[in-house]
């Protein structure tokens, strides 16, 4: 197996990682790793206290190395969600920054400190493990119910970062500027391993902020990986900021993902900075599934096409496959391909439930435009809403409603109806809770862009949205 960090096998001596005044470059970070990766040979899997530091870099960096199972653990869940997770992963050892305070819940494991200091003399590096090895366990985001931890062969992340290289034209020239947690997906495979494995360069910003943001990418930066909630800040502060406008301008590449990019923040961050931020598709369990092409049309309210590998197809709820490409027929979106897991661990009957033969069923339902941009109108079990003989998705909806200057942010789901089969409810945080928008203006507004059947029949106003720390709409909660 060709090796997954060329520039580390070849001792580049370019910039690696910068988290604040720190930074390793690819040579410091392979003898670093290398030592680091000596001492797991032979762990099991090992838990990651996956803090945004140079040091959990490291730790993942290690045990990739090592062929050893990381499981990167979210530093800001407690108990019962902690406790899930170890006693389901069983790690036989936890790697942490030095100083870091670690949980009564870790107290039981070993602890192995990660130095990220280049010894003096480098290790040669292990050999390269089997492609189909499992490399990471990555918990889901836990949006839907309790997080499943997904089993990544290394041939899932090397595939994926690959297909990811080709859409956006991602080289070792590219420094990416990145503020996102380490322990999903979004942050860690894509922000961290896909510049190491570009041989490129990553800024972490420790926090999202929109200053630093500007900051880095007038600086060197060349692409920025967000979360919607952080291009909705972009969004908001960007007429007040010229700096930010400027930084985006001149930025190679701004990517979003993990959940919708609300059309509205789209265009408003199109009209200030002449940038359309490019939309991606993924979970934890496929990895990456669609982009927008850095070289095509960016599409407000796509997320693009099928990546390099991906099969991609829409299957309705008798079974039968969507062959229409009329931008009309929904469908849950089935992906095979060399991006996806092996498994959820310990969760045989949850593995075969989520696979229709080879398709991964995905659990998200979408559309397709004629020309394959695939179009997500939520989520089968949480926003697709049966009301009056329609199949309504919350997604068009929603973007609907943000788009009325009394909302600040909305979230639609379907609640039963004696009538309707299911009731459209908007939840809203009113842009100024003096002067909420009424049902009557909101059902209108709506009415008016979309079909009068999408109206919403009832209002609830809210102060914030329930979020998990991806910003992603917790639906699950708003009925609790
Ligand atoms: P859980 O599976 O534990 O309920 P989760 O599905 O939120 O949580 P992740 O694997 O982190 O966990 O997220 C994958 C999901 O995020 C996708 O299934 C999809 O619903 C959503 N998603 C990701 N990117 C986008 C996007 N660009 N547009 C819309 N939804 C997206
Ligand atoms: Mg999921």
């Amino acid at each position: 197996m060709p090796p997954l960090f060329p520039a580390l096998t070849a001792g580049s001596a370019r910039q690696a990682l910068h988290f604040g005044d720190r930074s390793l470059s690819h040579a410091e970070l392979a003898s670093a790793a290398g030592t680091l990766a000596a001492e797991l040979h032979g762990a099991g899997r090992v838990a990651v206290w996956a803090t945004p530091t140079l040091e959990t870099s490291v730790g993942v960096v290690a045990a990739l190395l090592a062929g050893v199972p990381a499981v990167p653990l979210n530093p800001r869940i407690g108990g019962r969600e902690l406790e899930h997770i170890l006693s389901d992963s069983v790690p036989s050892l936890v790697l942490a920054a030095p100083g870091d305070e670690l949980p009564p819940a870790l107290g039981a494991l070993n602890r192995l400190d990660i130095d990220v200091r280049a010894p003096g003399k480098p290790l040669p590096l292990p050999d390269e493990p089997p492609a189909e090895a499992p490399a990471l366990v990555v918990y889901t985001s836990g949006t839907t119910g309790p997080p499943k931890g997904a089993v990544l062969p290394r041939r899932a992340i090397t595939s994926t970062l690959d297909a990811l290289a080709e859409a956006w034209q991602w080289t070792g020239d590219d420094v990416l500027v990145h503020a996102l947690p380490l322990f999903h997906v979004h942050g860690l495979i894509l922000g961290i391993l896909g510049p190491l494995r570009r041989g490129g360069t990553v800024h972490h910003l420790g926090r999202f902020d929109t200053d630093a943001v500007a900051r880095e990418l007038a600086a060197h930066g060349t692409m920025f990986f967000g979360v919607p909630t952080m291009y909705h800040r972009i969004a908001e502060a960007l007429p007040g900021d010229p700096a930010l406008a400027k930084a985006l301008s001149g930025a190679r590449l701004l990517v979003s993902g993990s959940a919708a990019l609300p059309v509205h923040d789209h265009e408003r961050i199109a009209a200030a900075t002449g940038r359309r931020v490019v939309e991606r598709y993924g979970m934890t369990e496929t990895l990456m599934n669609t982009s927008v092409r850095a070289d095509g049309e960016p599409r407000p309210g796509t997320v693009g096409v099928p990546l390099d590998g991906v099969e991609l197809r829409l299957v309705e709820e008798s079974g039968e496959e969507i062959t229409a490409y009329d931008g009309e027929s929904v469908g849950e979106i089935q992906v095979r391909g060399p991006n996806l897991f092996t498994a959820y661990l310990n969760r045989p009957d949850a593995t075969a439930a989520a696979f229709d033969g080879t398709w991964f069923r995905t659990g998200d339902m979408a559309t397709r435009d004629p020309d394959g941009y695939v179009r997500i109108v939520g989520r089968k079990a949480t926003d697709l809403i049966k009301s009056g003989g329609y199949k309504i998705g919350a997604g068009e909806i929603e973007n609907a409603l943000l788009d009325h200057p009394a909302v600040r942010e909305a979230a639609v789901t379907g609640e039963p109806d004696a009538d309707l089969g299911e009731r459209i409810i908007a939840w809203i945080v009113p842009a100024d809770p003096h002067r909420p928008p009424t049902v009557e203006e909101l059902a209108a507004h709506v009415a008016q862009q979309l079909a009068p059947h999408k109206r919403p029949r009832e209002v609830r106003l809210l102060d914030a949205l329930p979020r998990n720390d991806m910003g992603k709409i917790m639906k699950r909660a708003l009925h609790g």
